[in-house]
């Protein structure tokens, strides 16, 4: 349950920037009174740049978390072998401090370990377990498709819409896109739907404002 939801999350933030970013950047472009067909580079240009850097970041970031783990977890699998006892009573602590009382904690320990002492001291000591560990390029495959998922959005509008309506149809339908998006993530995760997609789109209304002005400005310069 608490992984579907960490990996919808991911998959959600994903597209969310995806959206925010390409409209953002088309709508840049088409204030600067680009043609179509720039504004179409310029976006796909974007939704690229946007999915490899996601998935460029992702993978560093999640292969450094998995370099930990593994370090973690080859320095725990020298002390069991060379202190079992040790280990034991510091897992046996573990449960005694989560409220368990010592003798049956005692127990607990010694009846995980016979099974699967590793498994027993990766769960309850660090924190690691087979459905949460680090998998970098999942993790950096997973975020490049949402970006991009995300990016096609407004970058189908700009196919779909005659130019002189492109700007209005981008802002209006990403702000639709991302409301929506933030309501089925906050549904899913359980919080409160009206604010989470306020606050998507109030973010996205303010990027794509930001980038407005800018074009508006260099178009009317150059
Ligand atoms: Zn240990």
């Amino acid at each position: 349950m608490v992984s579907r939801i960490g990996w919808l999350r991911a998959a959600v933030l994903g597209a969310n920037d995806g959206i925010v970013s390409t409209a953002s950047l088309i709508i840049g472009v088409a204030a600067a009174s680009a043609a179509s067909a720039d504004v179409l580079i310029a976006g796909t240009a974007g939704l690229v740049a946007g999915a490899m850097s996601m998935a460029a970041g992702e993978y560093v970031s999640v292969s450094s978390q998995s370099d930990t783990e593994q370090a973690d977890l080859a320095r725990e699998r020298r002390e069991l072998a060379s202190q079992p006892e040790v280990e034991r009573d510091e897992l046996a602590r573990i449960y005694v401090e989560r409220g368990i009382d010592p003798v049956l904690a005692n127990q607990v320990a010694e009846q995980l370990m016979a099974k699967d002492s590793l498994g027993a001291h990766a769960r309850d000591e660090l924190g690691i377990s087979e459905g949460v560990i680090a998998r970098p390029v999942q993790a950096a495959l997973t975020s490049a498709a949402t970006f991009a998922v995300g990016a096609a959005l407004p970058l189908s509008i700009v196919l779909l819409v005659p130019r002189p309506a492109l700007l209005a149809a981008v802002a209006v339908s990403s702000l639709g896109f991302l409301g929506l998006l933030g309501a089925v993530g906050a549904r899913v995760g359980g919080a409160s739907v009206g604010r989470a997609t306020i606050r998507v789109t109030f973010w996205g209304a303010l990027a794509m404002a930001a980038t407005a002005a800018i074009g508006a400005m260099f178009g009317t310069v150059v």
